[in-house]
């Protein structure tokens, strides 16, 4: 099984969102196509959530918004012990909440 996780690419200025929005934060267009989100980029910035929902199992995510080699800017969890600002990382999709009704899947980065 090879699952994707997918953004909204705004169908009049190009902009590409993940995670998406109702209205294009760029120039508030509705129209949207969807798109692969996938390859490797740098990290912008990341931080550690530690308010987390009593649900989750973890103590904290490390959030990461990463700059993709095409300019998309996406947020996932970032999977490094020592992150830097500006690493290289590439997507990958894992668990990023277990519930009762099952795991969810979304976007992770790894370093390359
Ligand atoms: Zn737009």
């Amino acid at each position: 099984m090879s699952m994707k996780v997918t953004g909204m690419k705004c169908s009049s200025c190009g902009t590409v969102s993940y995670p998406t929005h109702a209205v294009c934060p760029s120039c508030r267009n509705e129209t949207f196509e969807t798109v692969v989100i996938e390859g490797e980029g740098k990290v912008l910035t990341y931080t550690d959530v530690y308010a987390l929902a009593v649900e989750y199992e973890t103590r904290y995510l490390r959030l990461a918004i990463v700059e993709l080699d095409d300019g998309v800017r996406v947020t996932g969890h970032l999977l490094a012990d020592k992150p830097k600002l500006g690493m290289r990382v590439k997507t990958t999709i894992g668990t990023v909440r277990e519930m009762a009704e099952g795991a969810i899947q979304g976007l992770q980065f790894v370093a390359v």
